[in-house]
C-alpha cells in the first residue's frame, strides 16, 4: 500500500509519486548459495565475500518501499562479469518485475565483452519488458568505454530507446571496496560520439555535473543524467542543490543504492526513509521536489516499457 505524500500536489492537478531509481535485488539463488556465486564472479566475491554485505529479495525491497512511502523502484541486480550469469538474473528479474508491475521495474545487466551475445540479451531483455541496462560497472566487469563491445551495446539502447545506467565514482576522496577508476574523460568521448545515448551516471557521476558549467560538455551531455546513490556516505548533503543549480531539476534522480546501509553511524538495517528524508530537506521547491523524486525516473526509464508496465504516473 502506497501512503499519501504531503508533497503529492503541485498546481492542484500533478499528483506526483515516488520513484527509487536506483536499487539492487538478488534471485532467491543468490540469496540461498552466496557462495556459489562468489566462485563465479571474481566482481561479486570481492565485494560480498563478507557476509555482512546486504542482499536482499523483492519481499524486502517491497517491504522497504511501504514503509518509506515510496511507489516505485528501478530494480537493477549486480554488474555480472558472465554473459551467462547476466541471462540468468536478468530471466529472474524479468519474473519479478512481472509479479509487481505497479511496483518494479527492471534493468538488465549485459556484459560488453560478450559482443553479439550481449546485444541479443540486451534485446530479449526489453522486449520482455525491461526498462534500460544497468548498474554496469567499467572495472568490475572490465570494458573500457571506447571498447567496440560497449559502442555497440549503446548503439543498441539507443536503437531500442532505452538507457543504460552506469557505476561511476569519484576521482579523489577516500577509498572504499568497489571505488572504480572510470576516467570523466571516458564519459564524454562516449557522449560525443553517441549524443542520443540516454546515459544516467550513477553516484552524481563521479564529479562529471561540474563540468556542465562547460558550454560545450553542456551540449555534448544533453541526455546525461545524474543518480543520487549512495550520495550520504559520499558528499554533504549541499550537493543536491549545487548540481541541480548547475544542470537544472530535469537530470537528477533520487536513486539510494538500496540496501545499502546509508547512515551505518545510527541506521542498522535498510531503510529508504532517513535518505528521502534528506532529499526532501534540501529547500528544493515543491515541482523541482516533484522531478527529482520521480518525474524523472519516469521519464528516463519509461520511454523503453510498454503500457503494461509502464504506467508510473498517471
Ligand atoms: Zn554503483
Amino acid at each position: 500500500m502506497c501512503q499519501v505524500f504531503d508533497d503529492s500536489k503541485i498546481d492542484g492537478r500533478i499528483f506526483a509519486m515516488i520513484i527509487d531509481a536506483h536499487t539492487h535485488l538478488f534471485s532467491p539463488d543468490v540469496i540461498a548459495d552466496r557462495a556459489r556465486y562468489t566462485q563465479r564472479d571474481s566482481f561479486f566475491d570481492f565485494l560480498y565475500r563478507n557476509p555482512k554485505a546486504r542482499i536482499v529479495g523483492a519481499a524486502e525491497l517491497i517491504a522497504a518501499m511501504d514503509a518509506a512511502g515510496v511507489a516505485k523502484s528501478i530494480i537493477a541486480g549486480w554488474a555480472w562479469q558472465s554473459n551467462d550469469v547476466c541471462i540468468e538474473q536478468n530471466s529472474w528479474l524479468i519474473e519479478i518485475a512481472r509479479q509487481y508491475p505497479d511496483r518494479l521495474l527492471a534493468l538488465c545487466t549485459v556484459q560488453p565483452n560478450a559482443g553479439d551475445a550481449a546485444i541479443r540479451e540486451f534485446r530479449r531483455c526489453i522486449e520482455n519488458g525491461m526498462a534500460g541496462a544497468g548498474e554496469l560497472n567499467a572495472d568490475g566487469q572490465g570494458f573500457r568505454l571506447d571498447d567496440t563491445g560497449l559502442m555497440n551495446l549503446a548503439r543498441a539502447a539507443i536503437e531500442l530507446r532505452a538507457p543504460i545506467m552506469l557505476h561511476t565514482n569519484e576521482p579523489v576522496g577516500h577509498n572504499y571496496p568497489g571505488k572504480g577508476q572510470l576516467p570523466l574523460a571516458a564519459i564524454y568521448a562516449l557522449v560525443k560520439a553517441l549524443p542520443d545515448l540516454r546515459l544516467v551516471l550513477a553516484h552524481w557521476g563521479g564529479g562529471y555535473p561540474f563540468y556542465e558549467l562547460m558550454p560545450e560538455v553542456r551540449a555534448a551531455s544533453r541526455n546525461i543524467f545524474y543518480d543520487t546513490a549512495a550520495s550520504p556516505l559520499l558528499y554533504a548533503p549541499q550537493i543536491f542543490r549545487t548540481v541541480v543549480n548547475i544542470v537544472g531539476a530535469d537530470k537528477v534522480l533520487f536513486g539510494s543504492d538500496f540496501p545499502l546501509i546509508l547512515y551505518p553511524k545510527r541506521q542498522k538495517e535498510p531503510d529508504m526513509q532517513p535518505f528521502l528524508d534528506e532529499a526532501r530537506g534540501v529547500g528544493f521547491s515543491a515541482e523541482e521536489r516533484a522531478k527529482i523524486l520521480g518525474e524523472n525516473a519516469e521519464r528516463v526509464f519509461g520511454q523503453s516499457v510498454n503500457q503494461a508496465t509502464g504506467q508510473l504516473v498517471n
